[in-house]
């Protein structure tokens, strides 16, 4: 991995990009979207794909080596195969991969194999259709699961499974969740629900890493694997005999903060320095006035320059962070 130029106060270089290309999504998950509460974007708000595409270069430029595309739900997005293709080929850029709910992948899969996307993330919360549907809004777990089965055939790899840890929703199914690991190539990868935005759930006494791993350790003895340079923030165990991995990512328990590379680019064009934290510069409007590649860079680096060291979200508190994570990107 090259070193990034994006290097904030802390001294951590900043070389990863998230980008967010719609605040839109099929699903209305009860811990994400909830149904009507958030207004959608028009058209005129949200980046158009060269602009982002712009943007990523000059992120590039400056050392972005790694971004993922994530919403919203990226697949709902018009025109967005040929957006991946045209991203993929960004020189410089070594990693892109892709954050999706899989219930339009079945039938895209093939579009989004010859862009160029060789690994994957899928959202899966439950194995259970009507909590799924609970869950999402939506009776589509046939085709999510659906989805994950034509990832594994097109030989997408790693595919990682996140499924976010819900006390009195998905906590029974922990364990099932969790054995898939040992059937499947899959990273299963349990995360501590984050309460950011607008909330439908008011939990007290969320699932925490902790308590994931002691529910799940009746499986088997979970032995833990060393993280690897384009690894994000999950600790890494696997099964004894299990093909696939298990992952925690503990954004609330135990945050990773003091080595986080990230940077967030929102669909409206908002380029924050933390998931967890409101703090943005805006690049759609220097864009529309005709500003150059190296403004666009001063917004980089200056928004690198608020990173906060860490941030101040806790488990059982309301929501300190405005945002919401469809529209920032999850
Ligand atoms: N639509 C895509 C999907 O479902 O994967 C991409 C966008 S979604 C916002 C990206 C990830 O954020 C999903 O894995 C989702 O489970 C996670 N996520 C959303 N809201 C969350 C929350 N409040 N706490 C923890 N994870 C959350």
């Amino acid at each position: 991995m090259n070193d990034s130029k994006i290097i904030d106060r802390h001294n951590r270089q900043l070389n990863y990009l998230r980008v967010s290309i719609t605040d839109r999504c099929n699903l209305q998950c009860i811990y994400c979207q909830p149904n009507t509460l958030i207004p959608k974007l028009s058209h005129d708000e949200i980046l158009r794909y060269e602009e982002i595409l712009r943007i990523i270069k000059v992120g590039v430029s400056l050392g972005i080596s790694k971004v993922r595309i994530t919403g919203g739900e990226p697949l709902v997005r018009k025109g967005v195969y040929d957006f991946l293709k045209k991203l993929v080929n960004i020189k410089g850029l070594e990693d892109v991969s892709l954050t999706t709910n899989g219930a339009l992948l079945k039938d895209n899969m093939d579009k989004l194999k010859s862009a160029g996307i060789r690994r994957i993330n899928i959202s899966m919360d439950t194995l259970n259709r009507e909590k799924y549907k609970r869950i999402t809004g939506r009776d589509s777990f046939l085709q999510a699961w659906e989805g994950i089965e034509a990832a594994q055939k097109a030989g997408l790899h790693p595919i990682k499974i996140n499924v976010v840890a819900l006390n009195g929703i998905n906590d029974d199914e922990l364990n099932d969740i969790a054995q898939l690991s040992f059937t499947y190539p899959f990273h299963i990868r349990f995360i501590e629900y984050m309460p950011i935005g607008t909330q439908l759930i008011k939990d007290k006494t969320p699932l925490l890493a902790p308590d994931i791993l002691k529910r799940i350790e009746s499986l088997g003895r979970l032995n833990p694997i060393a993280s690897e340079s384009y690894d994000g923030p999950a600790k890494r165990f696997k099964f004894q005999g299990a093909l696939g991995e298990i992952g925690i990512i503990s954004s609330i328990s135990h945050h990773f903060c003091e080595t986080c590379n990230r940077l967030r680019l929102t669909a409206s064009g908002k380029l924050r320095s933390c998931l967890l934290a409101d703090y943005h510069q805006d690049l759609l409007a220097p864009l529309r006035n005709g500003c150059s590649d190296n403004d666009l860079a001063d917004i980089f680096l200056k928004a690198a320059s608020h990173k906060p060291f860490k941030h101040q979200v806790a488990a059982n508190q309301p929501a300190a962070v405005k945002g919401n994570m469809s529209s920032i990107g999850g």
